[in-house]
C-alpha cells in the first residue's frame, strides 16, 4: 500500500515545492518508488523535476475533472528517478469547474486507487492556500507534512492549517493525521530562529522531525537547471539534509 503523503501550509514561499521535490527523489534514492503529485497551478514541482509544463499533454487538471486517468497522465521525472503528475495553469480553472461535481473533496483520491500498488510513496505539493485543490490532496492522504521557517508569526501561522486538518479529519478523512513539521531554511547563526526551533520542539515534542533543512543556495539554484537539488549538487548540505529526512520518512511510516 502506498503512503500518501500532502506537503502542505497555506503560507506561501516556505519551502513546500522544495520539500516535495527533494523528498520525492531523496526517497527514490533511496530505492523507493514515488509519485509526486503538483496541486499547485504554478507548476513548480513540476518544472523543478525537469517536466516542462507548458508540454504536458495531461495533467493533474485533467485527473480531478475525470477526463484523463493518472496512468495516462504521469511522465517520469528522468532527473528524480520517481514519477510526477504535473500541473499547469490549467488548473487554476479547476476549482470553479470542481463545484459543480459530486464528490469533488475526493477525486483525486479516488484517482489514486487504481494506481496504489504501483508506488510506495506519494507526494503532493499542495498550492499556498486552504482551496479546494488543497481539500483533495488532504482527502487523498494519510498524513500532511508541513514545512515551516523557524520566524516569529510561525507558530501563529500554523492555527488555520492545523484546523482545517481537523476538520477534515472529523468530515471527510479519519486516517488523515499530522506526520511532522519540517524546519527548513534554517539558519542556526540567528538566535531568533534557535529559539523558535527549541519552542516548536518543546510544544510539539515528536511531530517536529528530526531532520532540519538548512539555508542553502544549492537548492534555490537547482531548480533553474530542472534538477531536484539532491540531483543537481547531491553533496551539498541542503540535498544531504534531504537525503537524511527521506531516512526519516522512511522510519517514520513504519510507526504509522
Ligand atoms: P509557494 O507557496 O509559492 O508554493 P513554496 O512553499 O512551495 O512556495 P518554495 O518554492 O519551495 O516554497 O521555496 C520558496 C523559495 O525559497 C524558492 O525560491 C526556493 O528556491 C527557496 N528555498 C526553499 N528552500 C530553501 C532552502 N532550504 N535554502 C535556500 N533556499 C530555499
Ligand atoms: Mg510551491
Amino acid at each position: 500500500m502506498a503512503r500518501i503523503f500532502c506537503i502542505a501550509n497555506q503560507k506561501g514561499g516556505v519551502g513546500k515545492t522544495t520539500t516535495s521535490v527533494n523528498l520525492a527523489a531523496g526517497l527514490a534514492a533511496q530505492g523507493q518508488r514515488v509519485l509526486l503529485i503538483d496541486l499547485d497551478p504554478q507548476g513548480n514541482a513540476t518544472m523543478g523535476s525537469g517536466v516542462d509544463k507548458r508540454s504536458l499533454a495531461r495533467s493533474v487538471y485533467h485527473v480531478l475533472l475525470g477526463l484523463a486517468t493518472i496512468a495516462q497522465a504521469r511522465v517520469k521525472s528522468e532527473a528524480g528517478g520517481y514519477d510526477v503528475l504535473g500541473a499547469n495553469r490549467d488548473l487554476a480553472g479547476a476549482e470553479v469547474e470542481l463545484v459543480d461535481l459530486d464528490d469533488r473533496e475526493t477525486r483525486l483520491k479516488t484517482a489514486l486507487v487504481p494506481v496504489d500498488a504501483d508506488y510506495d510513496f506519494v507526494l503532493i505539493d499542495c498550492p499556498p492556500s486552504l482551496s479546494l485543490l488543497t481539500l483533495n490532496g488532504l482527502c487523498a492522504a494519510h498524513g500532511v507534512v508541513i514545512p515551516m521557517q523557524c520566524e516569529y508569526f510561525a507558530l501563529e501561522g500554523l492555527t488555520d492549517l492545523v484546523n482545517t486538518i481537523k476538520r477534515v479529519h472529523a468530515n471527510l478523512n479519519a486516517d488523515l493525521k499530522i506526520i511532522g513539521l519540517l524546519r527548513v531554511m534554517f539558519d542556526p547563526r540567528m538566535t531568533l530562529q534557535q529559539q523558535v526551533s527549541d519552542q516548536l520542539e518543546g510544544h510539539f515534542g515528536d511531530k517536529v522531525f528530526k531532520t532540519i533543512i538548512p539555508r542553502n543556495v544549492r537548492l534555490a539554484e537547482a531548480p533553474s537547471y530542472g534538477l531536484p537539488g539532491v540531483a543537481y549538487d547531491r553533496s551539498s548540505r541542503g540535498a544531504q539534509a534531504y537525503l537524511s529526512f527521506g531516512a526519516e520518512m522512511i522510519e517514520r511510516v513504519k510507526t504509522l
